[in-house]
């Protein structure tokens, strides 16, 4: 085989290596179908089967109770900034939105775009979006409160997510969905495109409470319903079905290899206690974000000059660290840690950064 890179992609990103190898195994014949999953009838046991097995494995290791359904959708992340108010807006009251970068403004503009009326409730832009608002004022009116879990460009997360007193939390956890291990019940809907940390692009994982199924309107297109997909079980129309079986590969991994949320929050911890420590005992390379809010997905980090970032990732990417230029939108550098990004490969990082400042420091 080719010598493998360590991957560090923001998203698409790192798969892992035991899930790549067993899609490569069952890829001309299917467990015993004679074809690849990849020629199958979305309609078929088969194929039903594995996406019945992936929903199971997303209610298991989130501990989701009998409330919520877990259904697959296109779109990705972006489509649900738009269905989540199409679907979720409640005539006459606000809609909450906390405004902590580049996503969650995204997902707010939606809304506003639908006409609905949307409270800020609190933004860290002041400080370019290097912290998560605390000390919420909460408006107890509103429809629900929409966050982004974890910030995949700015590098932040939520810690613990906000006392609501029963207003419906709606998240986007793209790139932190089974990363730790959190309370689901204060959330009406949890979305996350599969590509950071669940699976390939293509497929949208989308949880959502019953109770929430009764506010979708009637005169919606019949696509843009969440009804839709959880009356069909996700099967209305042809669905991602080789996205679907990557995820449930993915998360079969994380049950049975890993060892479920716990231990896979353990080493997430690990893994961004190294990077996090390293940069902090220097001053060649600096995080923006306060040590409180940093997240452990995204680790966004600063060179001395843009100049020296660009080397540094050029020179990396030689060595076989791929994927760590920050987003266009704010520079700098970034190493996303998802849950397949091994131990191995942080630390395989840090030895690079520490020659890299041996050399130009
Ligand atoms: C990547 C990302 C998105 C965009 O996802 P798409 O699937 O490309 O629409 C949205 N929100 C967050 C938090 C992300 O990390």
């Amino acid at each position: 085989m080719e010598q493998r890179v360590f991957v560090f992609n923001p998203g698409p990103a790192a798969l892992p290596l035991p899930v790549l190898e067993r899609i490569r195994d069952e890829m001309l014949s299917f467990r015993g179908t004679g074809m690849s999953i990849l020629e199958m009838s979305h309609r078929s046991k088969t194929f039903e089967n594995v996406l019945n097995d992936a929903a199971m494995r997303v209610k298991r290791l989130l501990r989701l109770d009998e409330r919520f359904r877990v259904i697959f959708l296109q779109g990705g992340a972006s489509l649900q900034f738009a269905m989540v108010p199409m679907n979720l807006a409640l005539e006459g009251k606000p809609v909450g939105y906390i405004d902590t970068g580049y996503w969650a403004s995204k997902a707010m503009k939606e809304a506003q775009i639908l006409g609905k009326e949307v409270r800020i409730l609190a933004s860290s832009a002041d400080k370019n979006y290097a912290y998560i608002p605390k000390n919420l004022v909460l408006d107890e009116n509103l429809a629900y409160l929409h966050l982004t879990s974890n910030n995949t460009i700015e590098g932040t997360q939520w810690q613990s997510f906000p006392d609501t007193q029963g207003i419906p939390l709606v998240s986007d956890m793209s790139s932190d969905i089974f990363s730790r291990v959190f309370d689901p019940s204060p959330f009406g809907l949890i979305y996350a495109g599969a590509q950071k940390n669940a699976g390939p692009s293509g497929v949208t994982i989308v949880i959502v409470r019953e109770d929430m199924l009764g506010r979708v309107p009637k005169n919606l297109p019949t696509m843009l319903k969440y009804t839709t997909f959880v009356e069909s079980n996700s099967l209305y129309n042809t669905p991602p079905c080789f996205a679907v079986y990557v995820v449930d590969l993915v998360l079969e991994w994380l049950e049975e290899t890993v060892g479920g949320l716990e231990k896979m929050e353990a080493l997430n911890r690990e893994k961004a206690k190294i990077l996090y420590d390293y940069i902090d005992s220097q001053d060649f390379y600096s995080c923006p974000v306060v040590p409180e809010d940093r997240s452990m997905m995204n680790v966004v980090f600063r060179l001395p000059s843009p100049e020296l970032e660009d080397q540094f990732v050029k020179e990396a990417e030689k060595e076989g660290l791929v994927g760590l230029k920050g987003h266009r939108s704010v520079g700098g550098c970034r190493a996303s840690l998802y849950n397949a990004v091994t131990v191995e490969a942080v630390r395989a990082l840090v030895d690079f950064m520490k020659e890299f400042v041996r050399k130009n420091g």
